[in-house]
């Protein structure tokens, strides 16, 4: 089931298990036209932050009041992943040759 397109030839050759993957900072190869593709760094490290804050934060209150604040974080961990499927694909530079 592909329905990503690919940044460079723009066919949908990704799948969205694949832009999953990416946003686990994977690098994407297209069946295509075989060039490497990654998520958009900037904000995949702004949703990695958002990461750290939520654990700290709810780990933090779970450890001061109540467990039920690491339901609140797992929580929390799901909905920032479910949007890290909307990160966009940024098209990489080809490998260089060897000489
Ligand atoms: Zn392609």
């Amino acid at each position: 089931m592909a329905a990503i397109s690919c940044p460079h030839c723009k066919q949908n050759t990704f799948s969205w298990w694949d832009k999953y993957r990416a946003s686990k900072w994977f690098l994407l190869t297209c069946d295509g036209c075989k060039r490497r593709s990654c998520a958009q760094p900037v904000v995949l490290a702004a949703i990695y932050f958002l990461y750290v804050w939520d654990v700290m934060l709810f780990g933090y209150l779970a450890y001061l009041d109540s467990l039920w604040f690491l339901l609140v974080m797992v929580v929390g961990w799901l909905i920032l992943d479910y949007f890290t499927i909307y990160v966009p694909l940024s098209p990489l530079r080809d490998k260089p040759q060897p000489k």
